[in-house]
């Protein structure tokens, strides 16, 4: 039996944090198991709201890839892909944009979001790209032409996301009424449970906060970032007693990279004022760069060789143009276009 098929993508902003890992990349490579799973770096949803900084875009796109695949996505079972390699893309999207209604785009929650980031940014003067631009606006259009492109089942979201797919499952739908076709799949989330790690300061982690850990950093420079993380406000000296349900960055951590007995003995320790903060986060330190040391030794390997990196998105490119190529000549075919 055919698998049923996921598209996912991600944005190529440089090399990935650990909350990249945990809420997103985790997942994937769980379902590439399961599921025919195309996922693909959105080189040109970055350029709906950074085309004038382009320069380290290529490298970017590499840091990604090498990313993913330090972390477990692997070629042999997922198509791993590059999207302004596959033009399929970009003639679906224009034929997507003119049956899309302009209030439906207008109303979409992903676009009020970037376009309220954009907002922020201009008012800070922290970016000159930061009009709303034509491309921006047909954001959510590109979107379901990268699912549309593959026929995908399903789209892993998060539950805060869903109403985000929403639109392309409109656009796909109103496309199979208006050409009278029922070939191309309303695709479905894929609830998953992500585990939200916070930055360092305790907001969003996020490489523009300066609050993150990547999942390339060397062991020295992930126990530094450690070091500078929130704990519980109250604990002035190591004796006093903590709270580590009010350690909102630290024992959170803990909870994901400490086994059960640990994050027991943490909590005791620190309730009792058995354990300094110091002492407590070099202890975390020493757990995180455990688990990430086979996926960094991989990582390096692939820095070290770049065009392994190349050759394997030039080898999903091929496999995501076939299949690229079969669905644009079917909505073709329903449009009766020459
Ligand atoms: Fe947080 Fe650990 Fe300090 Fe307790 S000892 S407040 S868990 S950092």
């Amino acid at each position: 039996m055919n698998k049923k098929i996921i598209v996912s993508g991600m944005r190529p902003t440089g090399k990935l944090h650990i909350g990249h890992y945990f809420g997103v990349i985790q997942n994937w490579v769980k379902l590439q198991d399961e599921f025919d799973c195309y996922y693909f770096v959105a080189d040109w949803h970055a350029l709906t709201t950074k085309y004038n900084q382009t320069e380290y875009l290529r490298q970017n796109v590499i840091d990604v890839a090498a990313d993913w695949l330090a972390s477990g996505l692997d070629p042999l079972k997922s198509t791993i892909y590059v999207q302004s390699h596959i033009p399929q893309v970009a003639q679906l999207h224009l034929l997507l944009s003119m049956i899309t209604p302009q209030n439906w785009v207008e109303r979409d929650p992903t676009l009020k979001d970037m376009t309220k980031i954009l907002r922020l940014q201009k008012e800070e003067g922290n970016n000159e790209s930061s009009s709303v631009s034509y491309g921006l606006l047909g954001y959510p259009v590109l979107m379901t032409a990268d699912v549309m492109m593959m026929n995908a089942n399903f789209i892993p979201v998060g539950i805060d996301q869903v109403a985000h797919i929403e639109i392309s499952r409109d656009i796909i739908r109103r496309f199979n009424n208006m050409y009278n076709t029922d070939f191309f799949v309303e695709p479905e989330p894929k609830l998953t449970q992500i585990p939200l790690l916070k930055g360092l300061d305790g907001n969003k982690m996020g490489k523009s906060f300066n609050n993150d850990i990547k999942i390339s950093d060397d062991e020295e420079t992930t126990a530094k970032k450690i070091m500078t993380g929130i704990t519980d406000r109250s604990r002035l000296r190591k004796t006093d007693i903590g709270h580590p349900d009010e350690c909102e960055v630290i024992y959170d951590y803990w909870k994901i990279f400490g086994c059960e007995e640990e994050i027991n003995e943490i909590n005791s320790m620190c309730s009792k004022g058995l354990i300094g903060c110091a002492d407590c986060k070099r202890k975390l330190a020493q757990k995180v760069n455990e688990y990430f040391a086979p996926i960094r030794e991989k990582r390096r390997e692939y820095e070290k060789n770049p065009d392994l990196v190349v050759e394997i998105l030039n080898e999903g490119n091929k496999k995501a143009e076939k299949r690229a190529q079969e669905v644009l000549d079917k909505a073709k075919e329903v449009m009766k276009m020459y």
